[in-house]
């Protein structure tokens, strides 16, 4: 009975591995109208791509490249073409934090519920065309990230490529939730330490976990001074930040950190972090110092541009975070820094990111910079320069394509009309 029962069961794995397989090798060819290929910043036309499974296998013009006899035709030749799109900076346990909804989030959801929406937003940024992401910080959603990563990778859900941070690092009063009684007990959006034996051990415990990546808060408060600039408020001692960045680095995971300007910002560069988040008010030496060190900026312009009103009525009107940070993206564009796209997606919705690069080419950006910021530069910052960023042989098939040129109107990119993502479509609104 035993032995019928195991044959039984090996030869339906059998038939569910020849199966599976012919079906996985049963090759794919998209004909592509217009390509982008992030190493020139151009636009080619007529080209083929051929994948096998999860990969490309070849990419050329169409005539040069052989169409394998019985591939799928996927015909994109009215469209533009481009490699899925990376996302370096989002939160995919926020769904619209701002109206005091962060606080409601973290008292009133359960880690649960919240993994539930998370799972919605990766589905929505999938859709729109990020076919990776760097989640960075589940806001006291603790490790759920690591859960809802291991899922789509095991194909349980749909979603985007993850890498993960799970909890983030600040210290004491250097992270929300903030302004209750002393007597009252509530939960925190970061891991707290204070001291570079707790920096260390949370990294330890965090990549222990499961984080691929790991996120500290170098600054937190702020206010405007009188003359308009950003004074930020440093959170760790450049001591802790040193312990955060050789804990992580000595078990090869980046750092991304998160600043705003002054002492915190230098602090986190001169610790060696990987990424500057954010860099609202990026001084010149701080800048130079990242063009040597080869840390990357992440600038996220949109979110900071959803709802000025704050920081206008904190000014009387004179200034907000965006508009310093307006000033700040350019000088970082003239220094040469390499920047990557990130948007901090979450407290707006999922799904609408791809606003982020109106602003970045408002702010002078070609849309070929952009769009290569979004690709190639960001899969280098995530160390996934091998596998995506580029539709070239041997990377993952994470294929998107649009109606019109994206490098003639960068807009187009906020209406993604086909998508796939390992060589399976996703959506495809071009048929
Ligand atoms: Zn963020």
């Amino acid at each position: 009975m035993m032995s019928d029962y195991i044959s039984k069961s090996f030869l339906a794995l059998l038939v569910f591995t020849v199966s599976s397989f012919a079906q996985a090798t049963k090759p794919v060819a998209i004909r592509a109208g217009r390509l982008f290929d992030p190493g020139s910043g151009r636009l080619v036309t007529d080209q083929i791509v051929i994948i096998r499974g999860e990969r490309i296998v070849e990419v050329g013009p169409a005539g040069g490249v052989a169409i394998p006899s019985g591939a799928e035709l996927i015909d994109l030749r009215q469209a533009t073409v481009l490699p899925g799109m990376i996302d370096a900076h989002t939160h995919l346990f926020l769904t619209g934090e701002s109206g005091g909804r962060y606080d409601e989030q973290l008292l009133k959801e359960s880690w649960q519920y919240r993994t539930i929406e998370a799972v919605v937003n990766a589905k929505k940024d999938l859709e729109a065309g990020f076919t990776t992401l760097r989640d960075l910080e589940t806001e006291g959603a603790m490790y759920s990230d690591v859960d809802v990563r291991n899922a789509i990778n095991r194909g349980l859900i749909p979603g985007p490529r993850l890498q993960v941070s799970t909890r983030a690092l600040s210290t004491t009063g250097g992270y929300p939730l903030e302004g209750y009684s002393p007597e009252v007990l509530v939960p925190s959006g970061v891991e707290i330490v204070d001291s570079p034996w707790a920096a260390r051990q949370a990294v330890r415990e965090q990549i222990k976990y499961g984080a691929d990546v790991i996120k500290v808060y170098s600054t937190h408060r702020f206010r405007f001074t009188p003359d308009g600039h950003l004074d930020s408020v440093p959170t760790f001692t450049l001591e802790e930040l040193q312990a955060i960045v050789d804990e992580a680095h000595r078990q090869h995971v980046k750092v991304a950190c998160h600043a705003y300007s002054g002492v915190g910002l230098r602090n986190g560069i001169e610790a060696g972090v990987d990424s500057v988040e954010h860099g609202l008010e990026l001084d010149d030496t701080s800048l130079q110092e990242m063009v040597r060190k080869g840390i990357y900026l992440v600038p996220t312009l949109y979110v900071y541009e959803v709802e000025p009103e704050g920081d206008l009525r904190a000014t009387e009107g004179k200034t907000s975070r965006a508009r310093i940070h307006e000033e700040s993206f350019r000088r970082a564009l003239a220094s040469g820094v390499k920047i990557a796209f990130g948007t901090d997606v979450g407290p707006f919705p999922h799904g609408t990111q791809a606003k982020e690069f109106e602003y970045m080419v408002r702010f002078g950006m070609t849309p070929a910079q952009a769009l290569c910021s979004a690709t190639q530069r960001a899969a280098e910052l995530m160390g996934w320069q091998d596998r995506v960023g580029s539709l070239e042989r041997s990377k993952f098939a994470d294929v998107i394509a649009v109606s019109g040129d994206p490098l003639s109107d960068i807009t187009e990119l906020e209406r993604v009309k086909f998508v796939m993502k390992g060589g399976v479509v996703v959506k495809n609104d071009l048929k």
